[in-house]
């Protein structure tokens, strides 16, 4: 059976934490820089190493919810948290206002005992939805399957799981190829994954940023990616400006070829939001006639 559905695509940010009180400063100029480019939400990242979510990711998105208006998204991990820490922090983004919560397992560290109330992230959603139902959850994807799976179908099952216990929409994990991300997202539509599924983009702008990518990601990097990245490393404007044409490249063919949406790395950096802005918005207003392939 065959869909077609009229939409656009949305436009979403992704801030952190920072670590000390100059950098939250900084990203507070940050977000106000972001604000006349009205994306359609701001997601906070959580750390599961840091205890006071309270203080840094919900103080934030209230933060980008009261000043400027914009729908922010929660990062909430579970892998470190007991059932009766959830309730607080899902009291306290009730009495905040904010209505929408991505739901992790998180990264694990094997020196911190875990919490045994959720194993996966799938456990947290389910809890958070009969909690409250009217929460709205976001869900991690990996459209290169998650590190720790050993093989996709594996991994795409768990993710169904995920969409079953009460995701309404998926963020993907960076990816420098469009062409894996497509055929993952046609790998979940012939699973019956039927929520969108927000392609996530980092753009490469630095060479710090660039070495850590090579050294640590668990994701493909192309060889136009790798030679950009090894032609400009010691030319810090030409390599931010490789960087955010390949970004800019990845974001046209996405929007072209109909995706749900752009969840955009930003890295606190409202410059880079600003020139991914300028360069592909005008794109974000169109509509797409979306096919897409159902087994049913
Ligand atoms: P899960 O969905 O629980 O999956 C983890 C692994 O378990 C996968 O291999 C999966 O296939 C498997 N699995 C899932 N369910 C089952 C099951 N029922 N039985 C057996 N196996 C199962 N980390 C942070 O700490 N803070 C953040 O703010 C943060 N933000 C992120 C945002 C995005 C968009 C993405 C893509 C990742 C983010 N992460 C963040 C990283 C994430 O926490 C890690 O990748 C973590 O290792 C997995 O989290 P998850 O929610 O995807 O886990």
């Amino acid at each position: 059976m065959k869909r077609l559905e009229n939409k656009k695509a949305s436009l979403s940010f992704e801030v952190f934490p920072p670590s000390s009180k100059a950098t939250m400063a900084g990203l507070y100029t940050s977000l106000s820089q972001m604000e006349d480019l009205r994306p359609d939400f701001i997601s906070v990242t959580c750390s599961n190493k840091q205890l006071s979510l309270k203080e840094s990711t919900v103080k934030i998105a209230t933060h980008i919810q009261k000043k400027h208006q914009v729908p922010s998204i929660v990062h909430l991990s579970a892998a470190y948290s007991s059932k009766a820490e959830v309730n607080q922090i899902l009291g306290d983004l009730h009495q905040k206002g904010i209505q929408s919560i991505l739901a992790l397992r998180g990264d694990l560290y094997p020196e911190i005992p875990r919490s045994t109330d959720f194993r996966y992230a799938g456990d947290l959603i389910a809890y958070i939805k009969e909690w409250d139902q009217s929460f709205s959850i976001s869900a991690a994807c990996y459209p290169e399957r998650h590190p720790e799976s050993s093989n996709t179908l594996e991994d795409i099952q768990h993710l169904r799981e995920k969409v079953n216990a009460g995701a309404d929409q998926l963020i993907t994990q960076l990816f420098f190829d469009n062409e894996l991300f497509y055929q993952f997202q046609e790998k979940c539509w012939l699973a019956g994954i039927e929520v969108p599924i927000l392609a996530g983009i980092m753009p490469v702008v630095n060479k710090r940023q660039a070495e850590r990518i090579v050294r640590t990601a668990s994701v493909q990097l192309p060889q136009k990616f790798l030679a950009i990245l090894e032609k400009y490393a010691d030319n810090p404007v030409a390599l931010r400006d490789a960087g955010l044409a390949y970004a800019i490249d990845q974001i046209v063919d996405l929007v072209t070829q109909g995706v749900s949406g752009i969840h955009l790395y930003t890295m606190n950096q409202a410059g880079i939001a600003r020139s991914i802005y300028t360069a592909t918005h005008s794109l974000f207003e169109s509509t797409t006639n979306q096919e897409k392939v159902s087994i049913l």
